[in-house]
């Protein structure tokens, strides 16, 4: 174990390296923290070493805590894992309240070693917990690098020490960006804050640190809590300023979260809760809580999806093992708002795009808009001039096909139409190599019948994106019967190239995403039509932690496309066709034309400005409130089931073949209440025996379409979850 060592120089100041050799960030494991441990004891008991200084031998300090390694502590513990995480917790305070006191006397703060910490780079999670335990922080002056505790938003609060010391160092309430929303400062920001003292140029970091050891006086080395009469900043609970920040803190937490994120929650309480005692006394409070939350299914799904298994997709957990399929020159076809935004996250991620539209007014279109993301960039201070010319110079904005010559990929992002798709695909593959791959970011039409246009069906895939293509993590790769591995592999590589979270799902009506969240906005409409109090659906909905009720989201996305898609798959599905119900509300609502929200007319009511004012009044002549409204769970059920039914049946017919991109994807793709870590761990948290009685429930009140699914029906007869049967060990977080 060298993931630390310890180096003491003749000025008497030791140096503590951090270094995890085997990966490109520096993770705290279990074993490490006791190498802490024996280090700082031999450092503090060294009557050579005057004082110590902590740093990193990569170009960045920490990337937090391995969150392998709670995973792991709790499943080796056997009967009783919170005590084993609880132990582990406390273990760590240890040390760090140890290195924090620095072998001073304890009544007279005197004697101590002072203990710096040079940050060379980005520093996340316990890397920073690590860090608000020294005395003095130093930062490399880079402004690309990043600071931060971002625990809470994988399901966790910051529970190394760091919640207690820095709300502490600045009051609860300037501790709430750093702590509760998780943001990641530079440099400059990170010291306005108070989480830096200092930021220095990097190559004086070191010197800087051992300087200020060498100089550091008694007092300076001693924390304001450890120093008596000392008071909380902003106010302790009940002192009156400090009454008003932790009652409004709590009402900001509960209208954010809406009560189901349980981190959050606990974070504050922690704070409040630890105000309220001694330092010591306030770490044990943070690590009973910290203990509670990694106990909490939400918590664990959360980590184990947003986390581990949207970085294992990432890493291409599901991709066919062949060489580097890396694009090099990438042809977009279509310059609107899906062709534009694919043009711009490409150039942006250093790949070379012809970009093409039927006009060349409409190509220009399409670049402009790639500009005018830079500049919103540029307006934040993220974007500088150079990177704005260097991204725009690589997107060449044609009519010619000729200028696909040498392009490895294609991504097609014309009208969604069979014959303009297939006239666009011929023209396109006359003009590049026999090898190159051909995509298209359709979101309805069939792959297999998109690829009736290509004599290589096996080059042939889907790359669905999601609007806004600039903001949207996730990208759905459609793999047609006929598509081939490389085709697979191209795609993979690309969406890594762009930085964004693939899933992989085969061919069927909507894929994966847009079969999922159709259901959901239908359930919505469907509860209009029988009276159920637009309120009620809205509110439920975001109550169980929907981004945006179902009635929201078809105003964002238009009424319009809906009536389009409807009306689509009524002709594709003739008799089976099972929305009418649906339909009879949404074609109604165009005939008004209330077309959502770019028509600034919907299921709400708009300002001129375009700026939502409430649900639409107008709604309840047409359909009246029944007398006898459900209650708020049976809507939340009805809303989540539909989606997740679908989803259970995408796994069922194979559409999905892992049930980590199906969690990754809904959470990502439309936001599937993320506190549940998505629609197969919230079934997981449910029990399947209880998920197929609440189907038969539900299929008995409102029809076939919540009727059990073979699968989950099995599964709930057997007492089988889906992480048990469908999941890695590794997945089981
Ligand atoms: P859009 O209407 O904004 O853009 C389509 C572009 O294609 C237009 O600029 C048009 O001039 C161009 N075009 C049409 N025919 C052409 C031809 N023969 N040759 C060259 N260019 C041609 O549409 P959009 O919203 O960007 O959607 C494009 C595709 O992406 C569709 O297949 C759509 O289903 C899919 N998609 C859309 C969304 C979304 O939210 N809008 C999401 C995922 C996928």
């Amino acid at each position: 174990m060298t993931d630390f060592t310890m180096e003491k120089g003749a000025d008497g100041v030791a140096v503590i390296t951090w270094d995890v050799k085997a990966r490109s960030m520096n993770v705290l494991t279990r074993e490490a923290y006791a190498l802490v441990d024996q280090l700082v004891d031999d450092a503090l008991g060294d009557p050579g070493v005057k004082g110590i200084v902590l740093t990193s031998g990569k170009d960045t300090f920490a990337g937090g805590m391995d969150l392998n390694t709670l995973a792991s502590i709790s499943a080796e513990a056997g009967d009783d894992p919170a005590q084993a995480l609880f132990d582990f917790t406390m273990g760590g305070h240890r040390v760090l309240r140890k290195l924090e006191r620095a072998g001073m006397d304890a009544k007279t703060n005197k004697g101590g070693k002072p203990v710096a910490v040079a940050i060379t780079g980005t520093c996340a999670g316990i890397g920073t917990e690590i860090a608000l335990a020294c005395h003095r922080r130093f930062m490399a002056d880079n402004p690309k690098a990043k600071i931060g505790l971002p625990e809470i938003l994988v399901g966790l609060f910051p529970g190394g020490g760091g919640t207690t010391r820095y709300s502490r160092m600045v009051g609860a309430m300037a501790a709430a960006p750093v702590l509760l929303e998780g943001k990641m400062l530079d440099p400059k920001s990170a010291k306005a804050a108070g989480l830096i003292d200092e930021v220095v140029a990097p190559d004086a970091l070191l010197a800087r640190a051992k300087e200020w050891v060498l100089s550091a006086t008694d007092a300076e080395i001693v924390k304001p809590w450890d120093v008596k009469g000392w008071k909380m900043p902003g106010g302790a609970p009940y002192h009156p300023a400090g009454f008003m920040t932790f009652v409004g803190a709590s009402a900001m937490i509960n209208g954010k979260t809406k009560g189901v994120y349980p981190a959050a929650k606990a974070l504050l309480s922690s704070v409040y809760e630890g105000a309220l005692v001694d330092f010591d006394t306030a770490l044990k409070i943070e690590a009973r809580w910290f203990t509670h939350i990694l106990m909490h299914p939400s918590s664990s799904a959360m980590i184990r999806s947003l986390f581990l298994n949207k970085e294992a997709l990432e890493k291409g957990a599901n991709r066919p093992a062949l060489p580097d399929q890396k694009v090099t020159k990438l042809g977009v076809i279509g310059a609107g708002m899906m062709g534009a935004g694919i043009a711009y996250v490409s150039a942006n991620a250093g790949i070379e795009v012809v970009l093409i539209d039927a006009a060349q007014e409409a190509a220009d279109r399409g670049k402009a808009h790639a500009e005018s993301i830079l500049d919103k960039g540029m307006k934040r201070g993220k974007v500088s001039p150079e990177k704005k010319a260097q991204v725009l110079d690589r997107i060449h904005a044609t009519t010619d096909y000729a200028a696909l010559a040498g392009c490895d990929l294609i991504v097609e992002a014309v009208f969604e139409d069979v014959g303009v798709k297939a006239e666009v695909t011929r023209k396109v593959l006359a003009a590049v190599h026999p090898d190159c791959i051909f995509a298209t970011n359709t979101s309805t039409l069939p792959i297999g019948e998109l690829a009736k246009a290509s004599d290589s069906p096996e080059q042939f895939i889907g790359i669905h994106f999601f609007s806004p293509v600039d903001k949207m993590a996730l990208v759905e790769i459609i793999r047609g019967a006929k598509t081939g591995d490389r085709a697979v592999a191209k795609a993979l590589d690309f969406v890594r190239q762009i930085r964004k979270t693939p899933i992989v799902v085969n061919d069927a009506r909507f894929f994966y995403a847009n079969r999922c969240i159709i259901p959901y906005i239908n359930e919505g409409i469907r509860m209009v039509a029988e009276g159920v109090a637009p309120a009620l659906i809205e509110n439920a909905a975001k109550l169980v932690g929907m981004p945006l009720g179902p009635l929201q989201l078809v105003d964002e996305t238009s009424i319009d496309l809906g009536v389009k898609i409807a009306r689509a798959t009524k002709a594709a599905m003739g008799e089976d066709y099972p929305d009418d119900a649906v339909d009879e509300v949404l074609f109604w609502m165009a005939d008004q034309g209330r077309m959502g929200r770019k028509a600034k007319a919907g299921f709400y009511a708009y300002d001129d400005a375009g700026k939502r004012q409430g649900l639409w009044e107008g709604l309840a002549a047409r359909y009246p409130l029944a007398k006898e409204q459900p209650d708020l769970v049976q809507v939340q059920h009805r809303l989540l089931f539909i989606q997740t039914l679908e989803a259970v049946r995408a796994l069922e017919q194979g559409v999905l073949t892992d049930i980590r991109e199906g969690d990754v994807g809904a959470i990502l793709g439309w936001g599937f209440a993320p506190w549940s870590g998505g629609p197969f761990s919230w079934v997981d948290m449910l029990g399947t025996p209880y998920a197929a009685e609440r189907c038969d429930d539900l299929a008995a009140a409102y029809g076939a379409r919540f009727a059990c699914p073979a699968l989950l029906r099995e599964m709930g007869d057997k007492g089988q979850s889906f992480y048990g049967r469908f999941g890695t060990k590794s997945q089981a977080a």
